[in-house]
């Protein structure tokens, strides 16, 4: 099942919650190549299966933003009646395909290989994206907010700082920038984030050449290069900065409501910071 390709349908279609799309596989975890089960940690009580479609709105996880996580059901219920529903726990790329872990509820698959090429509707859990996609957004805001104060001089921080790492996840979310941001720029840097919300500036996905967003990105095509073919996936914040990226954004900085920094930290030469999103 692994060889079979998936079209990541969130990197065009970013928005949708809901998708109707064919049952490509299903099989137990436990039949999956031994390097391959590893990537997935199934929830302990019951039999886990791997469920591929031709293509996906669950979001894989990659690039510092979880899995979606939610359902996919057949669209037509079985003969004898079952309300076909397999509850997907964690979506994971294993190249070309992408693979969702879950389970039958109540244990036994209530479909099976028998229903391969059957249509099946995928819903993906909506307040667990808005909050991945809010956190995800949030980190490009403050790393933007960052790169414009460190381009201007402002704040103590070195005109030469360079977009690192960063991972979005809920409780633990960071941006890395190489060279060293001062504990006391923290203020500034929050204040420079409000700004950038406040203008409810718009997040737009573009799919540019790998000539055109090594230029153009603000952290360049370091081990990002995300998209189709020889098209690299990019997010721009408002015409203002622009990020290889896979992830899922808001539309507007208006629906992130307040990312609030919380700590700076620094160590060889690398300065962390974390942050979070609240409700405005
Ligand atoms: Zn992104």
């Amino acid at each position: 099942m692994t060889d079979q390709k998936t079209d990541p349908l969130y990197h065009r279609e970013g928005h949708l919650h809901t998708h109707t799309t064919t049952l490509s596989s299903i099989a137990p975890l436990s039949s999956l190549p031994s390097t391959t089960q590893p990537l997935f940690k199934p929830p302990p009580s019951k039999t886990p299966y791997i469920l591929t479609t031709p293509s996906t709105i669950f979001h894989a996880q990659g690039g510092g933003q979880p899995s979606d996580i939610g359902t996919i059901t057949l669209t037509k219920p079985t003969p004898d009646g079952n309300d076909p529903k397999f509850t997907v726990h964690q979506v994971r790329k294993v190249d070309p395909s992408i693979l969702h872990l879950g389970t039958f509820d109540p244990e036994e698959p209530t479909f099976t290989e028998q229903e391969v090429g059957l249509e099946v509707r995928q819903d993906i859990d909506v307040p667990t994206r808005v909050l991945h996609s809010r956190l995800h957004t949030g980190g490009h805001v403050l790393g933007l907010a960052i790169h414009l104060l460190s381009r201007a001089g402002e704040a103590g921080l070195p005109q030469d700082l360079k977009d690192g790492k960063a991972s979005h996840y809920p409780g633990a979310a960071f941006v890395e920038n190489v060279g060293l941001i001062p504990g006391d720029a923290k203020a500034r840097i929050q204040e420079k984030v409000d700004e950038l919300v406040s203008r409810d500036l718009g997040v737009a996905i573009h799919f540019w050449s790998g000539e055109d967003a090594g230029h153009k990105c603000i952290s360049g095509l370091d081990g990002a290069a995300v998209g189709d073919g020889e098209e690299v996936r990019v997010v721009d914040i408002g015409g203002l900065g622009s990020y290889p990226c896979g992830g899922t954004h808001v539309k507007t900085l208006k629906e992130l409501g307040r990312v609030v920094v919380r700590n700076i930290k620094r160590q060889k030469g690398i300065s962390k910071v974390s942050y979070e999103v609240v409700d405005a």
